[in-house]
């Protein structure tokens, strides 16, 4: 189903919209936690559709990760279980899985014109991933929205690896494109690669839009680059973007990179940053980042965030959370996921805001003051051992 937004405010390129979708709609910008194989890492589903900023704002869409899924459970599970929604417990609300593409070249398949070969992570099985395929799992999957199996490079890399990707990756879209038939009640995506080459990025650009996908995503970024290359290789994709349909930035989710991405045009985010940096007691707050292992917290009555009005921050002192964090202790990784979910989903209100009432600039140089020592997190997690 072509997707549309709805724009009902804009603040220089940064626009406040409504994603309709055959299953209803959500607002942008927006951020979607990643639940990898069907869940966030200690969260369940229906504890993140409780989750709420100061605003009201919820978890709107989520996103799973199909390389994981089509090998266990596999898509013929999922499917027998009713599909993503039904399986993972997050029922009529929005899904989106992307099609296992960065995963795949993460583990140096080899690639041909008609997919990707690699071994599984799980049993090193040899596995073919085709953009055929992919549509073919992620129809079975059943989430709202899916992506096209692009070729992802890793940054620096040459303009003739650049070249490579951008051909193939035009390519498979438009395979990608002729093998979806479950348009009534699935949008497909179109990927934009091109790395840091400001040329490639707006000629993938144009060839991916001629396409005609339901939406667009830009693809290939926070692999290796500078927040700065990353800004412009976005400013080059978009220019040539269709202003009528939803824009996704893949894998980036720092507070910094959200903000500048959102101050471009862009209205769609995912990224493993806040739940990782939870479980390992990196917790995100309006002064930055809180290690809460340092010893100085041992007796702190305050919460994480004073300003936060998640379960974590309303329930418990500062001490508790390092006591149990530098005792490896379960309920610590839940409590910190719980605060680093809800920060984020209250950052991004902090931004809809911003932009109805014409002051994302302000609220920018307020982002850039305490996050600018923060730089892109790479993505890939979710790799078992
Ligand atoms: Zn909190």
């Amino acid at each position: 189903m072509r997707l549309n937004i709805k724009v009902s405010a804009t603040d220089g390129q940064a626009r406040r919209g409504q994603v309709t979708t055959a299953r209803g709609s959500f607002q942008t910008p927006v951020f979607m936690p990643v639940a990898t194989r069907g869940a966030i890492r200690g969260l369940s589903t229906h504890e993140l559709a409780s989750l709420s900023a100061k605003g009201g704002t919820r978890a709107e869409i989520l996103l799973a990760n199909t390389y994981h899924l089509m090998l266990r459970p596999t898509a013929d599970v999922v499917e027998q279980l009713g599909g993503l929604h039904d399986f993972t417990g997050w029922g009529d609300r929005h899904m989106l899985t992307d099609s296992g593409g960065f995963q795949v070249f993460s583990l140096q398949p080899k690639t041909d014109d008609e997919g990707a070969t690699f071994r599984s992570t799980y049993d090193g099985a040899k596995v073919k991933l085709t953009p055929e395929l992919a549509v073919r799992i992620q129809e079975r999957l059943g989430a709202d929205i899916q992506m096209v199996l692009d070729v992802c490079a890793g940054l620096p890399a040459s303009t003739t690896v650049l070249r490579e990707a951008l051909e193939r990756t035009v390519d498979w879209a438009a395979r990608a494109k002729a093998a979806h038939r479950r348009i009534e009640d699935q949008s497909l995506f179109g990927i934009v690669q091109g790395g840091d080459n400001l040329e490639l990025r707006r000629e993938s650009a144009q060839r991916t839009v001629e396409i005609d996908f339901d939406g667009y995503a830009v693809g290939g970024l926070s692999v290796g680059e500078t927040r700065e290359q990353m800004m412009e290789s976005l400013e080059a994709a978009i220019e040539h973007l269709p202003s009528d349909q939803p824009r996704y930035l893949m894998g980036v989710g720092d507070p910094l990179s959200i903000i500048e991405a959102v101050a471009r045009g862009v209205d769609m985010f995912d990224c493993v940053l806040p739940t990782r940096l939870a479980r390992h007691g990196t917790l995100l707050t309006s002064e930055g980042r809180l290690n809460i292992k340092r010893a100085e917290y041992a007796r702190v009555t305050d919460p994480v965030d004073p300003d936060c009005n998640c379960a974590t921050c309303v329930n418990y002192p500062r001490g508790l959370l390092r006591h149990l964090t530098t005792q490896g202790e379960l309920t610590a990784q839940i409590l910190c996921t719980i605060h680093n979910l809800t920060w984020i989903l209250s950052f991004v209100e902090d931004i809809r805001s911003a932009i109805e009432s014409g002051t994302l600039e302000t609220l920018r140089a307020a982002t850039v003051q305490t996050w600018q020592q923060m730089s892109p997190e790479r993505k890939g997690e979710g790799f078992p051992q």
